[in-house]
C-alpha cells in the first residue's frame, strides 16, 4: 500500500500544529502518575516505552527512559533513524493496527519536565532588546556596549530551577534599591517581569577541550522549546555589577514541553541579519540557521506582544560555537537560550521593560488595567508557531505560568 507524504492515518483536528511533519518529543505522566517518553501527533501522544518495548522502534532502550536525556545522548544519526521510523509508523495504515493502542489522548495526561536541564546558559543576541535596554539604562551613551557586535554575549543561569510550562511562579524577595534611596531595603520585588525567549537543546556531548564549529550545530542540537526567563528588574538592577545576573533571574525560568526537532524547523531556515563589523573566524556562519518562528506573548488572555525570531542578530550555531570556544564540555541535557526576543515595533518586545519603557509608558489590557510590571495573579503565556515544508504549522506549543505571592 502506498501513502501520500506528510499524511498521518491518525485523525488530526483541522489546521493542528501537530502534524506528522513536526513529532515533537515529552514526557508525560499518565492518571496513575506513571512518567514516559512520548511524542505527539495531533490530540494524541504515541507511548514510546510501549512502542520500544513492543519493538515497533528500537533506540537501544533509551525510549523507556523517564527523561529524553539518555536519547539525546545518542546523537544525530539515531534521532534521524528514530524519527524516520515514527514517521513511517504514524504514516503507513498497515502499522495503525499495532500502534494505535499506543496512542494516549493528551486530555488524559500531564506534561512534565523533558528533560533534565544539565547547564543553563542564556544569551543576549538581539539587538533591538539590547539596543533598548541600553537607551533605557545608559541614557546618553551609545546603546550598544563595545563588545557587543564581536561576541554573543552570555550568562550561566540556575539549571536547577528550570521548570516545566504551569508551574506557578512565587513571587521572589531579595535586595532592592529604590529609586531615590540611598540604601538597599528587602522585600519582594516590585518589577516582576518576562522575557521571551527560544531555548536549543543539547544533546550530543563533546570531550573537554573540544571547539564545536559553527558548522556542527545539527551534530550536537536536538532541538527547540519556547522559554520564559522571567526577571525581577530591581533586583536584578542592585546586583548586577560587576558580575552579571544572579538571583533576579535564578528563582524560575519555565520551558515548554514539548521539544521540536531541528529536522521539523528546516522550512523555517531562513537567512539572518549581515554582521558588521565582521566577526572573528571562529563565529563565522556556514549555513543559514535564522529560523521564522512567530511568537506571541499573551498577558491573561491578551496579545501583548509578537516577537520576531528571525531578526536574531546572533544565530545558534554562533551561540554553540561562541559557549564551547574555550573547550567547556557539552552533556545532554544543556540548554542554551537566545536572550529576549525584541522586534524594531513597540508591539514585538518581548519584555515588559521595554513595553512599558521603564514604567514610562503602562501598557493597557482590554480589562481596563493598565500593567507596567507583572500583578500577584497574571498569568503569562507564550506560544510559538512556525511552517512546515508543506505549509502546514508547526507549534512549539506554549509556555505558562501564574504569579503567586510572595512568601
Ligand atoms: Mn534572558
Amino acid at each position: 500500500m502506498s501513502t501520500v507524504p506528510g499524511t498521518t492515518w491518525v485523525d488530526l483536528p483541522t489546521g493542528s500544529p501537530y502534524p506528522l511533519a513536526n513529532l515533537p518529543y515529552g514526557v508525560f505522566g499518565d492518571r496513575t502518575g506513571d512518567c514516559r517518553l512520548g511524542v505527539r501527533i495531533g490530540d494524541h501522544v504515541l507511548d514510546l516505552r510501549a512502542a520500544e518495548e513492543a519493538d515497533l522502534v528500537s533506540a537501544g532502550g533509551t525510549l523507556r527512559a523517564t527523561r529524553l536525556n539518555d536519547f539525546l545522548t545518542l546523537g544525530r544519526p539515531q534521532w534521524t533513524a528514530v524519527r524516520r521510523r515514527l514517521t513511517e509508523l504514524l504514516a503507513d495504515p498497515r502499522h495503525a493496527p499495532a500502534v494505535r493502542p499506543l496512542l494516549v489522548p493528551v486530555s488524559e495526561i500531564s506534561m512534565r519536565l523533558p528533560f533534565a536541564v544539565a547547564d543553563y546558559v542564556d544569551f543576549y543576541s538581539c539587538r533591538e532588546h539590547a539596543e533598548n535596554l541600553g537607551r533605557l539604562f545608559r541614557p546618553g551613551s551609545p546603546p550598544l556596549l563595545p563588545n557587543w557586535t564581536h561576541l554573543p554575549v552570555g550568562y550561566h543561569g540556575r539549571a536547577g530551577t528550570v521548570v516545566p510550562s504551569g508551574t506557578p511562579i512565587i513571587r521572589p524577595s531579595g535586595q532592592r534599591r529604590r529609586p531615590g534611596e540611598d540604601t538597599p531595603s528587602f522585600g519582594p520585588t516590585e518589577r516582576l517581569d518576562i522575557e521571551a525567549e527560544v531555548g536549543f537543546v543539547v544533546g550530543a556531548p563533546t570531550a573537554p577541550g573540544t571547539a564545536v564549529s559553527s558548522a556542527a550545530l545539527a551534530d550536537h542540537v536536538f532541538g527547540v522549546v519556547l522559554v520564559n526567563d522571567w526577571s525581577a528588574r530591581d533586583i536584578q538592577a542592585w546586583e548586577y555589577q560587576p558580575l552579571g545576573p544572579f538571583l533576579g533571574k535564578s528563582f524560575a525560568t519555565s520551558i515548554s514541553p514539548w521539544v521540536v526537532p531541528l529536522e521539523a524547523l528546516d522550512a523555517a531556515r531562513v537567512a539572518p541579519p549581515a554582521q558588521q563589523p565582521p566577526v572573528l573566524p571562529y563565529l563565522r556562519r556556514h549555513e543559514a540557521w535564522g529560523l521564522e518562528l512567530r511568537l506571541e506573548v499573551i498577558l491573561n488572555g491578551a496579545v501583548i506582544s509578537r516577537p520576531p525570531f528571525a531578526g536574531l542578530y546572533w544565530t545558534p550555531d554562533q551561540q554553540l560555537a561562541h559557549l564551547t570556544v574555550n573547550g567547556a564540555a557539552l552533556r545532554a541535557g544543556d540548554l542554551f537560550a537566545s536572550g529576549t526576543v525584541s522586534g524594531p515595533e513597540r508591539d514585538q518586545r518581548g519584555s515588559l521593560i521595554e513595553l512599558a519603557w521603564n514604567g514610562a509608558h503602562p501598557i493597557e489590557l482590554p480589562d481596563g488595567s493598565t500593567r507596567v510590571f507583572l500583578a500577584d495573579g497574571d498569568v503569562v503565556t507564550i506560544t510559538g508557531v512556525a511552517t512546515g515544508l508543506d505549509g502546514s504549522p508547526i507549534g512549539l506549543g506554549e509556555v505558562t505560568g501564574t504569579i503567586e505571592p510572595a512568601r
